[in-house]
């Protein structure tokens, strides 16, 4: 086991009281998810479970470390039944993805977000090279960085019950974990293959605001073939609240207008008000610019070498 950060994870679990198994695929994992029910935790990078058990904030009877499943650190192209995309194995790392070729290349949001400045800091690099894309997903702090590009990508989830797989978008990942979820693991994201033209995505991450988390807001946005007029476009925006929230109403002034400066601000502002709800005013602001800055930026990969710095 790869010494980290956190020391050794051999004598972390010499030390600890609880049961300690490492099964050899997810459904084995499955099955004693639904033997122990709410006491056993999977682990994989352990970067968030690990203080939690040490701090006395997570007491499970019984630990299921994930990183002894085969094959689940994949990262690679697929074709199934006429759809194409990008597949990835809920057990590789931040790392992992972030040099990934086939993502910088197909699904360079997801880069854009996980090499955002936060994760080249030496106080969190060390999580950059052990956490996984599995657990940032169920990890409270999900909502800020992946699971915004993940879902202007339009991923997928497909996770193991005792049942068998069962495929979902994100929005149902979240929504099925808050209902408690617990016997299902996550074994792969599915992010479909992207139309490259007249397309343009961009994520913004801004420093955290006082104690809470940093926003970061993802930001799909299509053009018509004159880049004239906004076809579509995807606004979620991480870390308010526990989950990736998107915005209706800042798309529905936009989609179907031409690009127009006044138009994009109001955008930024209805947006913000709404996914914002309660939040302070410091916070609604710092959202505000952020998804201005979103919007303007996919609007300038989208026309391409043509940009006229909207
Ligand atoms: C110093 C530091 C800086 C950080 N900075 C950022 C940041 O800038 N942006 C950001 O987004 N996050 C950040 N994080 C959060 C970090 O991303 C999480 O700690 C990490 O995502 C957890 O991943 P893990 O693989 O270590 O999960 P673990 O700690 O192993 O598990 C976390 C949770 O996920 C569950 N889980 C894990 N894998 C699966 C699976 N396959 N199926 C179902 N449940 C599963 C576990 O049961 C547990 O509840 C930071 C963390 C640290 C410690």
């Amino acid at each position: 086991m790869r010494p980290g950060y956190l020391g050794d994870l051999e004598s972390f679990i010499d030390s600890s009281k609880f049961e300690y198994l490492e099964p050899n695929s997810l459904q084995e994992a499955c099955s004693i998810l639904a033997r122990y029910k709410e006491k056993a935790k999977v682990i994989a990078g352990g970067t968030e479970l690990i203080p939690l058990i040490q701090q006395g904030k997570a007491r499970p009877d019984c630990l299921i470390n994930l990183k002894s499943v085969p094959n689940l650190q994949f990262v690679e192209a697929y074709s199934d039944f006429g759809e194409e995309g990008i597949k990835i194995g809920s057990g590789a790392t931040l790392f992992d993805l972030g040099r990934s070729a086939i993502i910088n290349e197909k699904a360079a949001v997801l880069a854009e977000a996980i090499n955002q400045r936060e994760f080249r800091l030496n106080r969190s690099r060390w999580a950059y090279y052990m956490a996984t894309i599995g657990g940032c997903l169920f990890s409270p702090e999900r909502a800020a960085d992946i699971a915004p590009a993940l879902m202007v990508l339009n991923a997928k989830a497909v996770r193991q019950g005792i049942q068998g797989w069962e495929t979902m978008s994100m929005q149902d990942l979240f929504t099925a974990d808050s209902k408690g979820g617990v016997y299902e693991i996550l074994g792969e994201i599915r992010i479909p293959k992207q139309q490259e033209s007249e397309v343009g995505l961009a994520y913004e991450k801004g420093p955290a605001i006082g104690d809470g988390s940093s926003i970061g807001v993802a930001v799909f946005l299509r053009l018509d073939l004159k880049h004239v007029d906004v076809e579509e476009i995807r606004i979620v925006v991480g870390g308010i609240g526990n989950a990736p929230i998107e915005s209706r109403e800042g798309p529905a002034i936009m989609t179907g207008n031409p690009i127009d400066d006044h138009l994009i601000i109001d955008a930024a502002d209805m947006a913000a008000e709404e996914v914002c709800g309660a939040s302070d005013s410091e916070t609604m602001e710092r959202t505000r610019e952020l998804i201005e800055e979103a919007i303007r930026h996919a609007i300038d990969r989208s026309i391409g070498d043509f940009a006229l710095g909207y």
